[in-house]
C-alpha cells in the first residue's frame, strides 16, 4: 500500500517542531540550549524526545527494529495521532466493529471523523463481508481489538489477515490484552503488511497503567509519521526510566499473568455456580464478560458494598452483561461472597 498517499496533505508537508535536544547531537558537558533550571535534580532536564533507550529495549523484547516502534502517552495517544495523521476532519471515515473499546469512537468524534459502525457476530467475531461493504473512497482506518474489550475473546486471526490484505486503509489491531492470550499476536506479521498497525500497552499485563506508556508497532514509514506529529516530550523522564527497569522484569510479568489466568479459571467456575449468572463468555484477557439477571441492579448493589465492576448492560450485544476484571484471590473471593448474598 502507498502510505504516503494515505497521509493528510498538511501532515505530509509538515515541518515538525525541532526541540533543543533535536538540534544538538553529540557529547557535551554544558547545556545552555533549553532554558532549563541548571541546578541538578533528577528532573531538571527535558526527557529524551526520541526515547532511544526505551525503544531499543522494546524492539529487542518484541523482535522488531527500533524504527518499527512508536511510544505514546498511553495507547490513547497513538489512537489520536492515527486520526490526526490519516483522517481529514469533516470528510474522512473509519470503520469500528462493535462492541469494542470506547476510545476509538471518542477519538473519531474529537477529530470530527465519521464512524461507520458494524456489529460483530453474536459470538463477537468479525463479519468480514459486512465490514467491507462499508468501505468508501473516504475510508482510512479500521479498528480491530483482539482480545476484544469488553467481550474478552480473540478475533479469528484468519479473518483479521483477510481484512489486512484487502482493506484499502490502515488496519489498527489493538492488542492491549495480548499477554493474557494463547496467541502470538500480529507483531510478527508487520514485515509482510505495511498497512498494519499493532497497538500494545504497559497498562495491563505489565502493571503500569499509572505510567501512561502505550506502544504502536508498524512499518517505519508509519512510525516516522507518528513521531513527526507527536508532542516532542510526550513520554516524561520518570515514565521512561521506570518503564525501562520494569521491562527487565519479564519473569515477574509472566508470573503475574500466570496467576491472573489461574484466578480467571477459578473466578469463572465460582461465577458459574451462582444461580443468577446466565452466561460467561470465553475470555483470553484479564477480565470476563458475564451475563447476569438484573445486571444493572447487581452493579448498583455491588457498588454499595464497595465492589466496583463495569456495567456493560447498555452496550450493543452485551445486554445484561457486567465486565469483571480478574483481581487478587482475596478480591475475587470478596466479589463472589457479595454475589452469594444478593
Ligand atoms: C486498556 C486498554 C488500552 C490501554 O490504553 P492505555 O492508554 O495504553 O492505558 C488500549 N486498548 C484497549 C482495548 C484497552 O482495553
Amino acid at each position: 500500500m502507498n502510505i504516503s498517499e494515505l497521509v493528510r496533505k498538511n501532515i505530509k508537508v509538515l515541518k515538525p517542531y525541532s526541540s533543543a535536544r533535536d538540534e544538538f547531537e553529540g557529547e557535551a558537558s554544558v547545556f545552555l540550549d533549553a532554558n532549563e533550571n541548571p541546578y541538578p535534580s533528577e528532573y531538571n532536564r527535558y526527557p529524551d524526545p526520541h526515547q532511544k533507550k526505551l525503544k531499543a529495549k522494546i524492539a529487542a523484547l518484541k523482535s522488531v527494529k527500533t524504527d518499527q516502534v512508536f511510544i505514546g502517552n498511553g495507547s490513547d495517544e497513538a489512537i489520536d495521532l492515527l486520526f490526526r495523521a490519516f483522517c481529514e476532519p469533516g470528510s474522512d471515515e473509519v470503520i469500528i466493529p462493535q462492541p469494542t473499546y470506547g476510545m476509538y469512537s471518542v477519538s473519531a468524534n474529537i477529530n470530527d471523523v465519521a464512524i461507520r459502525s458494524v456489529n460483530l457476530t453474536n459470538d463477537f467475531d468479525l463479519d468480514v463481508d459486512s465490514i467491507l461493504k462499508l468501505v468508501t473512497n473516504k475510508t482510512k482506518l479500521l479498528f480491530l481489538c483482539t482480545p476484544n474489550n469488553p467481550s474478552g475473546n480473540l478475533l479469528s486471526p484468519e479473518k483479521v489477515i483477510q481484512l489486512i490484505k484487502v482493506f484499502p486503509g490502515l488496519v489498527i489491531v489493538d492488542e492491549a490484552y495480548i499477554d493474557f492470550s494463547s496467541q502470538p499476536g500480529f507483531v510478527p506479521l508487520l514485515s509482510q503488511y505495511n498497512n498494519l498497525v499493532v497497538l500494545q500497552t504497559l497498562s495491563k499485563a505489565w502493571g503500569l497503567a499509572g505510567l501512561r506508556v502505550g506502544l504502536a508497532f508498524a512499518s517505519p514509514e508509519i512510525i516516522a509519521i507518528l513521531d513527526k506529529i507527536k508532542p516532542p516530550y510526550n513520554i516524561n523522564t520518570l515514565s521512561q526510566s521506570v518503564a525501562l527497569n520494569a521491562l527487565n522484569e519479564v519473569n515477574q510479568k509472566n508470573a503475574q499473568v500466570s496467576e491472573i489466568l489461574a484466578q480467571r479459571k477459578i473466578l469463572t467456575t465460582q461465577l458459574n455456580n451462582l444461580p443468577q449468572v446466565e452466561h460467561i463468555y470465553p475470555s483470553e484477557a484479564n477480565f470476563v464478560l458475564v451475563r447476569i439477571k438484573n445486571a444493572r441492579q447487581v452493579y448498583q448493589t455491588l457498588i454499595q458494598k464497595g465492589v466496583v465492576v463495569r456495567d456493560r448492560s447498555n452496550v450493543i450485544l452485551c445486554q445484561d452483561c457486567l465486565r469483571i476484571t480478574v483481581g487478587t484471590p482475596e478480591e475475587n473471593q470478596h466479589l463472589i461472597t457479595e454475589l452469594q448474598t444478593l
